[in-house]
């Protein structure tokens, strides 16, 4: 097999793929985890046993010890599927196995106890560190932020606040904290959420009428790590609890680190003198890896897959580094691309060349910042749903042409980071709060409608 180079055998290319896949399920299972669409305690008993068995073409066998896991697997087989896909950088389906016919499982899945134990972190996972983490132009400052804070919890910059598109790196940053917060000093609490997390919370604790208790659970804290704050906006009952947790913690100089999608200011649906505290901290921007970065972090990637990079020829990291580095979730999918192509369809050459990478490739467009523009995310939407560009711009409020001007609008951000000004002018001059609101209404659908999240993925890879 190419990776090992031939000479030393079998079985040590049974070794790499083994761990190749075992890479690939595990970014799989996080991605889903990602999603919060599913509990954290079936995650724990269930989902971390299974394992990818082989990916043959655009088919993917993943087998676990029990048929319960089995069939709680197949329940949500779209978002593994969705991950997988997106993981690869291609499409697969998914056939669930239980390993020797399997046993039911007796016992209960545990019941979730107080608020503060289902979050509260004692390991965290040795994945996410400061030592795997590459540095360039485009993340440093975040990276120096939050390695301040690490060594000096709560006594810096309070709130620490790292905003950036997606893929670009801040769970991966704000569990580093985690785990050297961790390592320097063992016996400080930490908690590790995400906004929406957050507002369940509130919503399960309003009902049981403990909201109270709900506060009081993160008094204990030294470290709150709540990731994806942008989703708490809007709504009014979950600021007001945040607000008192939040001055809580930084009166008693308890750290809080917090990421969005965007500065604290552009989340719209955020209270005034929530926007105020988030501004008395430091915000820090992660940016789409620059060139050289986008390299390194590709070489950090092979190396650690344990794979000779003697194997692969330099043009062929620079090809992906220059085409595939808008985030570097898209970076690692490229990278698995031809990883997974080369495995199975040019096994017997002992370097991967460009015109392996090629034809790894040969479907997809890759991203050029040249050509991408919000015309032309008007344009290839337009298509998918049969509409002109006119009619993108328009003001029809039909259902079908508002949806696909929101969803053009939510990639326009996405896909190029335009300033809402900039989208709004592009589609008829709206103003940028249309905007605004038309990307957190996608970005809603997208977390709990699955048909959306993958017509909207469907279109992304039209485009890109
Ligand atoms: P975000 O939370 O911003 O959407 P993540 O932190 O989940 O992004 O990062 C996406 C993937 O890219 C993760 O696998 C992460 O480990 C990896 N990654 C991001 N930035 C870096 C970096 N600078 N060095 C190494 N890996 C990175
Ligand atoms: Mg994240």
């Amino acid at each position: 097999m190419v990776f090992i180079m031939s000479k030393q055998g079998n079985f040590m290319a049974m070794t790499t793929l083994d761990f190749y896949l075992a890479d690939v399920w595990k970014k799989t299972v996080d991605a889903v985890r990602d999603t919060h669409q599913v509990d954290d305690n079936i995650f724990n008993s269930f989902f971390n046993s299974s394992r990818l068995l082989n990916l043959d073409n655009n088919q993917a066998t993943v087998i676990s010890p029990q048929y319960v896991q089995t069939a709680l697997l197949k329940q949500s087989r779209n978002l593994f599927e969705t991950a997988l896909s997106s993981v690869m950088g291609q499409e697969f389906v998914i056939n669930f196995v239980t390993e020797n016919g399997g046993e039911a499982l007796t016992s209960q899945i545990k019941k979730f106890g107080a608020i503060e134990n289902r979050f509260l972190i004692e390991d965290f996972s040795k994945k996410y560190t400061f030592e795997n983490f590459v540095i360039g132009q485009s993340n440093v400052q975040a990276q120096i932020a939050a390695l301040t804070i690490a060594t000096n919890p709560g006594l810096v910059y309070n709130p620490l606040f790292i905003y950036g598109n997606s893929g670009l790196g801040k769970t991966h940053l704000l569990l580093a904290i985690g785990n050297k917060v961790l390592d320097n000093f063992p016996n400080k609490k930490i908690a590790y959420l995400s906004g929406s997390d957050f507002v369940d919370g509130v919503y399960k604790a309003a009902k049981d009428k403990a909201l109270e208790e709900f506060k009081q659970s993160f008094q204990p804290l030294d470290l709150l790590l709540i990731d994806d704050i942008q989703f708490i906006a809007g709504k009014e009952k979950t600021h007001e609890i945040f607000f008192s947790v939040f001055n809580m913690l930084v009166n008693s100089e308890k750290q809080i680190c917090l990421t969005a999608d965007r500065i604290p200011s552009e989340i719209s649906g955020l209270e005034e003198r929530i926007i105020s505290r988030f501004n008395q901290g430091l915000n820090v921007n992660i940016e789409a890896p620059e060139y050289e970065t986008a390299v390194n972090i590709l070489k950090r990637k092979i190396e650690s897959l344990m794979i000779d990079s003697q194997n692969i020829d330099e043009d062929v990291i620079s090809f992906i580094a220059t085409n595939f580095s808008r985030d570097v979730r898209q970076l690692e999918g490229a990278l698995n691309r031809l990883l997974f192509y080369a495995i199975n369809f040019a096994p017997d050459k002992d370097v991967i060349s460009l015109d392996v990478a090629f034809e790894a490739f040969r479907d997809s467009k890759p991203t050029q910042d040249e050509t991408l523009s919000i015309n032309l995310i008007k344009e290839v939407v337009g298509e998918y749903y049969g509409l002109t560009a006119s009619q993108m711009a328009s003001k029809n409020r039909t259902k079908n042409i508002a949806t696909a001007r929101h969803i053009a609008m939510y990639l326009s951000r996405k896909l190029l980071d335009a300033p809402y000004k900039d989208i709004g002018l592009a589609f008829g001059g709206r103003d940028h709060s249309t905007v605004i609101n038309a990307c957190e209404k996608i970005e809603h659908e997208i977390k709990v409608n699955d048909l959306y999240r993958k017509t909207i993925a469907d279109i992304e890879g039209r485009i890109i």
